[in-house]
């Protein structure tokens, strides 16, 4: 099932990019809750974190290594990492991604 997201992978919708491997690419949020929001998403289409595969955990890790990397190359030194996980927790596009929030004070706990 392709998504926004499906659709900007392959270029049908711009996204301004911030990085990108063979793993994943990352871009700006369009609607940023911080001064820095950047969304980190595989290519594989991973519908939400909870139905990741034990087999894509090796992926998963890369991704969140290469998240601190962004937040690093955003100039970030205290960074929040989120990924909401169903509707009930704020999902709203079905294929996983990690928010890389960071620029501002974060409150905790989260809405
Ligand atoms: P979720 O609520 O699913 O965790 O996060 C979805 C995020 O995608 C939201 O922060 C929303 O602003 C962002 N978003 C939705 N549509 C687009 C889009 O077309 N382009 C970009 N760059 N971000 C989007």
């Amino acid at each position: 099932m392709s998504t926004i997201f499906g659709r900007i992978l392959n270029g049908e919708i711009p996204a301004t990019r911030v990085w990108e491997d063979e793993d994943g690419v990352a871009f700006r949020d369009v609607n940023p809750q911080a001064p820095t929001h950047i969304l980190l998403i595989p290519r594989k289409p991973i519908a939400r974190l909870s139905e990741m595969a034990a087999e894509d955990a090796p992926l998963i890790g890369r991704l969140m290594h290469a998240a601190t990397q962004i937040a690093a190359q955003e100039g970030l030194t205290d960074a929040r990492y989120v990924i909401n996980d169903g509707a009930g927790a704020g999902q709203t596009v079905f294929h996983l991604h990690i928010h890389i929030i960071g620029g501002r004070d974060l409150g905790w706990p989260p809405g």
